[in-house]
């Protein structure tokens, strides 16, 4: 089971119509439907589940512009300067706090690789810096390996996962937001070339614009309008400690460990080395786009064959107006986690850091990350039907960048002066002749 997250209640009265309806509760639907009402726009959230179950509640916290990819970078020096104010503009905690984050260095040719991005960084005013083997340990006392520095951010920050979408979607509900949980869209319903209708479990919601941003559903529900993102999914898995002391206050990876401070006092502990891939039906239809990734990525990822081909090849297709959907079947995404995979991660984890010795774990969970080829999302309308707009494929990376993500696509929907210049995030790029390539900098 998936971490407990805040709850929300939903609005008393199921809509008939709205200017724009946005699919899925996680934090990127969440920040898009609250940058629109707050221009005073009559916006529908659908959620088939409850608000960040999936992946806005499962990830690590980490607001990160760190070894990002340079593409990103106005997006998310944007989204620091929301997160900065969200705590007052939603009158709630997100846990949002700027306490840096650091990657320890292994290889000489990382730290070649780290002073690289720092120089493409400087351009957008990203002040980030190598340490010294002395310098990080002073910044993490105790540290018990050998490092041959690190990339380290002191801007840099994180948030609470299982408080920050729900503290969000209440403030877009104090603003005039309509949101239904349980309540999933079966399709998306065109008239003319255009966006008419959603067709929902609970009926139809008449609209002129929808937004989908339905994390590892979009592919599905963009199959159901005729349009293929090549999108595929990677599993990773978390644990949280019980609360114990250690002088680490910074989102700290070190090597194959990744770690973060939690409000209750307790750590949210990851692999930083390891993930896992389940072979689907769709592996092997996007396995050439994704070849160039996979072949950089290929050492931490562990390839799977098993029942998730099956079910996805039997059960994952695109809703139909008048029938049940998978997206009623699965209502949260809750995959288990790799216990090995647990297990190594507490005995690295106390190798690199003996404070930890005592450590309790309360609780583990997975996540399934939606990826696209070039690791960088879709931000974008869909040129050949007009109202149809995506924001997905986060690459694991969504949650620190969402807030101006969600600005970006309500500015696109709106035909407003976008946040940054959304053109590394059209759709487009995967048949407009593009070289679609992910950049590894970490
Ligand atoms: C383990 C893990 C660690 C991560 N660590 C970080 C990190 O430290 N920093 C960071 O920035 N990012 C991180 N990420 C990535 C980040 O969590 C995601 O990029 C982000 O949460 C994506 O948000 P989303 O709203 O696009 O998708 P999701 O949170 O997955 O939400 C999509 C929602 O759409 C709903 N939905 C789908 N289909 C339908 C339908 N038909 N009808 C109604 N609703 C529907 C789903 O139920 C779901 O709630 C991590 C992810 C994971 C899994």
């Amino acid at each position: 089971m998936g971490p407990s997250v805040d709850l929300v209640p939903s609005s008393e009265h199921f809509p008939v119509e709205a200017e724009v309806v946005v699919i899925g509760g996680g934090i990127v639907g969440i920040a898009t439907a609250l940058a629109l009402v707050k221009q005073g726009v009559k916006t529908v959230l659908l959620e088939k589940g409850t608000v960040a179950a999936e992946q806005s509640s499962r990830n690590w916290g980490w607001c990160r512009r760190t070894g990002r990819d340079i593409r990103e970078l106005p997006l998310i020096n944007a989204s620091m300067r929301l997160w900065e104010t969200l705590n007052e503009t939603t009158g709630r905690e997100t846990g949002f706090r700027r306490h840096g984050i650091i990657y320890a260095t292994r290889t000489e040719a990382q730290r070649e690789r780290h002073l690289r991005w720092i120089a493409q960084a400087k351009q957008y005013d990203i002040a980030s810096q190598i340490l010294s083997p002395s310098q990080l340990a002073e910044r993490i006392p105790g540290l018990k390996a050998n490092f041959a520095g690190a990339l380290f951010t002191e801007a840099d920050g994180r948030a609470e996962p299982q408080k920050a979408a729900p503290a969000m979607a209440m403030a877009a509900m104090e603003a005039g937001l309509n949101l239904q949980q349980h309540c999933a869209v079966r399709s998306i319903e065109r008239s003319a070339g255009r966006v008419s209708h959603v067709v929902t479990e609970h009926g139809e919601i008449k609209c002129q614009s929808v937004v989908v941003a339905g994390g590892a559903w979009s592919r599905l529900l963009l199959q159901g309008c005729g349009v293929e993102i090549p999108q595929l999914k990677v599993l990773s898995t978390v644990l949280r400690t019980r609360p114990l002391e250690a002088d680490v206050s910074s989102c700290v990876s070190l090597g194959s460990v990744a770690l973060r401070k939690r409000l209750d006092g307790g750590w949210t502990v990851a692999s930083s080395a390891s993930s896992v891939v389940d072979i689907t039906p769709d592996s092997l239809r996007f396995m050439r786009p994704f070849m160039p990734a996979f072949k950089v990525e290929r050492a931490s990822l562990k390839l799977r064959f098993g029942p998730r081909f099956i079910e996805e090849a039997l059960y994952w297709r695109p809703g139909q107006a008048d029938k049940l959907s998978i997206y009623e079947r699965i209502r949260v995404l809750d995959p288990a986690p790799d216990r090995a995979l647990l297990r190594q991660m507490i005995v690295d984890l106390k190798q690199v850091l003996p404070a930890f010795s005592g450590v309790q774990v309360a609780q583990s969970w997975a996540g399934l990350i939606d990826t696209l080829p070039d690791a960088i999302p879709v931000i974008s309308g869909i040129d050949k039907i007009a109202g149809l707009f995506v924001a997905t494929g986060f690459s694991g990376h969504g949650f620190g960048i969402a807030p101006a993500a969600g600005q970006l696509m309500a500015d696109l929907v709106q035909g407003s002066t976008p946040i940054v210049d959304p053109a590394p995030f059209r759709f487009s790029r995967f048949t407009d002749g593009e070289r679609v390539h992910a950049q590894h900098w970490l």
